[in-house]
């Protein structure tokens, strides 16, 4: 006979990661299924904000590359805005491949098993559990997580065949470098519908380059290598990797029969900044704590994780829907009238930090990018 999970998680990313981590710590027996080789790669600027250690009770010290509080703007590499966040935790500059692998160990720690190299070939539901179908055999599980990200098929094979989202496009480099003074520079100028970063690791840069909104297709490796360039990079000899990104688009129900829909796979990618790995982390946090209510009992815990992740998390990227579908059509106005203002990269650091939240300060910004558009200075 088979060994019978508690919880059988699929993708060992910020959302599975968080998890496993959660449920094992409660005491539940937890299986992480990845397809890939841990550590891996995953294409990502890596700037995460430091509320997430307010959701776990170790120090994420090792996995943190720097940190830093200096943020730099551009438009089209001019008119530059320098910030220096102070009332703000500094923010976490992670690579992915130890970050995520920090978090799966810590889960480890806890009790969680992880099988890497497995990749999970589809599901049935047998009655009462989960069978999950690997190259090497099934395995069984009482409950179910899919953080299988944005590329998984996991939510397709649970049934949710028309996930409210919308897909953006990002290309990613990581370039060796000596990085003497660390700043997070974002460039709204040169691309359009979303921006390029540049963002700093002890020993190198992430740089790369989003869209956002739709559009025209932008050839993205130029505009990045056009970009790099100004800091003495050449990306020619750099590899680049291009990745989708699941934007939030709407709440809508993220479970199903014994399972549910985490971080990215559940479309929970902010819309204005495509930050995902907060929200990955906080859903992974709360698929967690649901399971853990389900397995003691509790038939409402499922659609209560439905429940909480629109409340918690859907009702802010609703104004940040808002905010990056004016922003993104008029980002000549919104860098003048939005990012040039003397508190506004001081804002978007403590929404970034947890400490302010977007239905805070939504209205008036909306409020000034209309007021731009209608007599403010001339767009793009
Ligand atoms: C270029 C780029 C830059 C970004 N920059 C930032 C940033 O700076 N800050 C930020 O907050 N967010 C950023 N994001 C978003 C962030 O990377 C994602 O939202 C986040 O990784 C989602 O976490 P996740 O755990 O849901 O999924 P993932 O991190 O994608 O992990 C999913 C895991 O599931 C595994 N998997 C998939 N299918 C299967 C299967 N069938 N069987 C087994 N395993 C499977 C995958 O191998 C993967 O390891 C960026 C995204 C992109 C594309």
């Amino acid at each position: 006979m088979t060994a019978m999970y508690d919880c059988i998680i699929v993708g060992a990313g910020p959302a599975g990661g968080t998890a496993a981590y959660h449920l094992a710590k409660r005491g539940r027996s937890v299986l992480i299924l990845e397809k890939e080789a841990l550590p891996r790669y995953k294409p990502c600027g890596g700037g995460v904000s430091p509320q997430v250690a307010e959701w776990f009770d170790f120090d994420f010290t090792p996995a943190i590359s720097l940190k830093t509080n200096t943020l730099r703007f551009t438009w089209k590499l001019e008119d530059p805005v320098e910030a220096q966040l102070d009332k703000t935790e500094p923010i976490w500059m992670v690579r992915r491949d130890v970050f995520d692998h920090f978090l799966v160990q810590q889960a480890q720690t806890q009790g969680a098993e992880l099988r890497d190299r497995t990749e999970v070939s589809g599901i049935e539901f047998k009655s009462d559990h989960w069978q999950v179908n690997t190259a090497t055999g099934p395995v069984a599980g009482r409950y179910l997580i899919a953080a299988d990200g944005a590329k998984g098929s996991m939510a397709k094979w649970l049934g949710f065949k028309d996930r409210k989202r919308r897909l953006a496009g990002a290309l990613e480099a990581e370039a060796a470098a000596q990085v003497t003074s660390p700043q997070v520079h974002f460039e709204f100028g040169m691309v359009k519908n979303g921006y390029i970063w540049n963002f700093p690791k002890a020993d190198g840069y992430s740089i790369g380059i989003g869209t956002f909104r739709g559009g025209e297709p932008q050839d993205f490796k130029s505009i990045l290598t056009e970009y790099a360039a100004s800091f003495g990079i050449d990306l020619k000899t750099t590899r680049q990797y291009g990745h989708p990104i699941a934007l939030w688009d709407g709440d809508q129900p993220l479970h199903t029969q014994n399972a549910v829909l985490a971080g990215e796979a559940a479309c929970i990618v902010d819309p204005m900044t495509a930050e995902g790995i907060r929200p990955s982390i906080f859903s992974g946090m709360k698929a967690a704590e649901a399971i853990d209510q389900a397995l003691s009992g509790n038939g409402n815990a499922l659609e209560q994780y439905t429940e909480i992740i629109a409340k918690e998390w859907g009702s802010e990227m609703l104004w940040a829907q808002r905010l990056a579908s004016v922003f993104y059509r008029i980002p000549g106005i919104g860098y003048k009238v939005g990012v040039k203002r003397p508190t506004a990269p001081e804002r978007m650091g403590q929404i970034l930090c947890g400490e302010l939240r977007y239905s805070d300060v939504a209205t008036r910004a909306l409020k000034r990018l209309s007021g731009g558009l209608i007599g403010g200075p001339s767009g793009s």
